[in-house]
């Protein structure tokens, strides 16, 4: 395990080997009060743990007292350039602030900063993508590459620690997937700052899941990640059913339901494909951890998934139903669904 600092974002830890924590951002502004409020209660009870919002105005800041007194997980604010919008979120009690005090410009100003979110245990995100590289550092490199993203990350650093500020959690994400995997690995070797892990502009529900599996997924088998944020153009909550997926699938969460299933062939005599697609949904908000198998027939079926809690399996005109590898009982394909789904609940 890394050993990066702990830092606190509202009742989360992040870093120290404590669990990787989930993130998404809502795509309204705060002053969109209603909507804003009504995305973070979508994506709590998906599985949230740490929701971002950007806050483009100090107008938009002095809602952010409001959105926090109706939601039960830590609320970060995305700032770019105006530390006068920073300040006000911190008194209106924001926990966790995105942005690269290098484009705050005077150091005075980045200075009062550093002394409020410390007064107030409030820590600060830097957040160095490829497309927002240091001018000079880009010329010096001649492209956003992940030498590059790492020295620009460096500078912000440093203009926090000059001012005593160490409560601070990077991220370096690219849109390239190897770019923002180098820069991650490089970067865990240099500071142990806790890391915010992500691939920018992932792309669509489909693509960017795969992104962000190949990326997140190698950056977590390698233990760098106290953190992530799959960025899909999809509703924000689809974000953290792919996160919980990657996570699974790397052994890192041990709540949820991880569904296995085979892909079917000419031995399966009933509509698998559907009934898997159905279960997917229905399971999506159970904590439980427990593993539940769909599997085409019963030649293969039971004994390839003799790992799961739980599973069905086709015959001719039903499935059998087995626990631990062990048949149960046999379930009529018309009752499937309602079957399996109680078995699951009772479980
Ligand atoms: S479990 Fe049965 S139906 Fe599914 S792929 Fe294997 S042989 Fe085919």
């Amino acid at each position: 395990m890394r050993n990066t600092r702990e830092i606190q974002i509202g009742n989360i830890k992040i870093g120290a080997g404590n669990r990787i924590a989930i993130q998404s951002m809502t795509t309204t502004k705060p002053s969109d009060l209603e909507q804003t409020i009504s995305q973070i209660k979508v994506l709590e009870s998906a599985g949230c743990d740490i929701v971002r919002v950007t806050v483009p105005t100090v107008d938009d800041a002095k809602f952010i007292d409001k959105i926090k007194e109706k939601i039960s997980i830590p609320l970060v604010a995305d700032i770019h350039f105006d530390y006068k919008i920073a300040l006000e979120c911190i008194e209106r009690g924001i926990d966790k602030i995105r942005i690269n005090p290098g484009n705050i410009g005077d150091r005075n100003r980045v200075k009062v900063l550093a002394q409020k979110a410390s007064a107030c245990n409030i820590p600060i995100r830097i957040g160095v993508n490829s497309g927002s590289v240091d001018k000079e550092i880009l010329e010096k490199y001649g492209a956003p590459n992940e030498d590059a993203m790492v020295e620009s990350v460096l500078k912000e650093i440093k203009i926090l620690e000059d001012c005593d500020f160490t409560d601070i959690v990077l991220s370096l994400k690219a849109s390239n997937v190897m770019t923002t995997v180098k820069a991650y690995r490089k970067i865990s070797q240099i500071v142990n700052y806790p890391l915010h892990i992500g691939i920018t502009e992932a792309g669509s529900e489909y693509s960017g899941l795969v992104k962000s599996s190949v990326g997140l997924g190698s950056l977590i088998l390698d233990d760098i990640g106290d953190t992530m944020r799959v960025s899909l153009t999809a509703e924000p909550e689809k974000e953290i059913y792919a996160a919980k997926e990657i996570l699974k699938a790397c052994g890192k969460l041990d709540k949820g339901v991880n569904i296995v299933s085979c892909p079917t062939c000419g031995r399966c005599n009933y509509n698998l494909i559907e009934l898997v697609k159905k279960v997917e949904l229905l399971t999506k908000n159970i904590d439980k951890n427990l593993t539940v198998a769909v599997m085409g027939c019963i030649v293969n079926g039971p004994g390839e998934a003799k790992e799961a809690d739980l599973g069905v399996a086709g015959g001719l005109n039903e499935c059998i139903l087995f626990k631990k590898g062990q048949i149960v009982r046999k379930i009529p394909f018309k009752n499937l669904l309602d079957e399996l789904m109680k078995e699951i609940i009772g479980a």
